[in-house]
């Protein structure tokens, strides 16, 4: 079997355990995981992701109502990760904010 972690064409040689549950890696990154190296694991896709493709991390978030139309809300994200940190903005409207409470509540409730 082949290594989980995207774009590594390794063998698989170790099960890895993590919280929900195990994938199958490659000894180096096992090694790499074990180490506390960040990692993420897209449920969808089943593949992990290390390093510098582990995508942004929220570090602040702000918000103020838009003016313009549609209007809304202006939702901004600060995004840090390796190698970089950014500010990306977005337009709510608000029938899509409500949505996105929505969404946020229940993943963080799982
Ligand atoms: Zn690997």
């Amino acid at each position: 079997m082949r290594c989980f972690v995207k774009n590594c064409s390794d063998d698989a040689t170790e099960a890895w355990q993590y919280g929900a549950g195990e994938v199958d890696l490659c000894p180096a990154h096992h090694e790499y995981v074990e180490s506390g190296e960040s990692w993420y694991l897209d449920a969808v896709e089943r593949v992990v992701y290390v390093g510098s493709a582990v995508p942004g991390r929220v570090v602040a978030v702000s918000a103020a109502p838009a003016e313009g139309n549609p209007g809304g809300l202006m939702l901004r994200l600060t995004l840090a990760g390796a190698n970089r940190a950014e500010d990306v903005k977005f337009l709510v409207p608000d029938e899509e904010a409500e949505v996105l409470m929505g969404v946020l509540r229940r993943g963080r409730d799982g």
